[in-house]
């Protein structure tokens, strides 16, 4: 599979704005009359349903998640394009999220050749702090990198799960965590990106079914770990164009630095750039520092880019067209 997949995705609009929507939409490309098009893998309509977005390309994901592979798949756009609908789910239909952890259950419960273990971690980038929601105490992590780890966040919490109903509780207690202090959630939602990861160790035990006393013999452990990240972007809507001033305006600059140093990371990996071992800034955000050993190397991406066809958006469509473009 390649390494980057692109997609759209619509959300549905009111008939009166479909009426009046300037766009126009075929399987792969997108367009306004008379002007260019843009080309994607895959576009889907707004009456398309997740699972759909989900088998296009995150189902092989997480299956190459399961043969060692990390995977990585994020959700960008403005706010209300439909980012959290797709990732997290809604009364509605099931998340991104749950679609993808049933799915490496089922997986690993089909094989009892190997000994496999899962861990969850949930955190959130709000303003370049980073903070466990799965320990609401844990705030304003660091991030570490060593030669036995790699990088990761320092004293970020993982828990150990067995079964998806385990794994979406923990992420529904971690939803109510991000309420503490906030008194208008959905601005704080919007301004932060969350990373929802699950932690895939695997402990392949050589002639286990050969040996039947395991205590002598040629048994050999070797534990290979891998990661999957479900990444929930904040809205990429700029902030001048809300005429931001003090908290406001700064938020809106770690939002705008972290997502032009993704679009950069993800332009130069598509590019080949790390293979020639160049340079990919991936210490220039947290975002993209979390996220490195799931973007860089041999990990698998899949990019969603949620959008509105209204009339009213067709500037913020663009640019979040425009972005996703860089990534092909
Ligand atoms: P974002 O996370 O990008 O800010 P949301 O996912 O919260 O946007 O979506 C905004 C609203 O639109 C929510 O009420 C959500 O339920 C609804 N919505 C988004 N996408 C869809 C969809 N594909 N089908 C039905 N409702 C949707
Ligand atoms: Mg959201």
């Amino acid at each position: 599979m390649e390494r980057i997949h692109v997609s759209v995705r619509a959300r549905p609009v009111s008939p009166e704005e479909a009426k009046t929507s300037p766009w126009k939409i075929s399987s792969n490309s997108i367009f306004i009359s008379n002007q260019p098009a843009f080309k994607f893998d895959r576009i889907y309509r707004q009456d398309c349903k997740t699972i759909d977005v989900y088998e296009a390309r995150t189902k092989e994901i997480v299956s190459a998640t399961v043969r060692g592979f990390n995977g990585t798949v994020l959700a960008y756009g403005q706010t209300n394009s439909g980012k959290t609908h797709t990732m997290r789910g809604s009364t509605i239909e099931p998340g991104i999220i749950s679609l993808a952890v049933h799915d490496l259950f089922d997986i690993i419960s089909q094989d009892t050749s190997r000994e496999y273990l899962l861990r969850m971690s949930y955190l959130e980038i709000y303003n370049e702090n980073i903070n466990d929601l799965l320990d609401p105490l844990n705030r304003k992590l660091q991030i570490h990198e060593n030669l036995e780890k790699g990088v990761f966040v320092a004293g970020l919490r993982e828990d150990i799960v067995d079964s998806p109903q385990q794994v979406l509780e923990l992420m529904e207690s971690g939803e109510s965590h991000r309420h503490i202090g906030e008194t208008n959630m959905n601005h704080y939602s919007s301004r932060s990106h969350t990373i929802f990861r699950m932690i895939f160790v695997k402990q392949i035990i050589e002639s286990r079914e050969k040996t039947r006393d395991e205590g002598v013999g040629n048994v050999c452990d070797a534990v290979s770990v891998s990661v999957l990240n479900v990444v929930d972007l904040a809205g990429s809507e700029r902030a001048a164009k809300t005429g931001a001033e003090g908290v406001r305006l700064k938020e809106g600059t770690h939002i705008n630095k972290s997502l032009m140093t993704l679009g950069t990371v993800i332009k130069k990996l598509s590019e080949g750039v790390e293979n020639q071992g160049g340079h990919i800034p991936y210490r220039d955000s947290k975002l993209t520092r979390i996220l490195q050993p799931a973007l860089g190397g041999n990990a698998n991406t899949a990019i969603i880019c949620n959008i509105t066809l209204a009339l009213i958006h067709v500037n913020e469509t663009k640019s979040s067209l425009q972005f996703a473009s860089r990534a092909l």
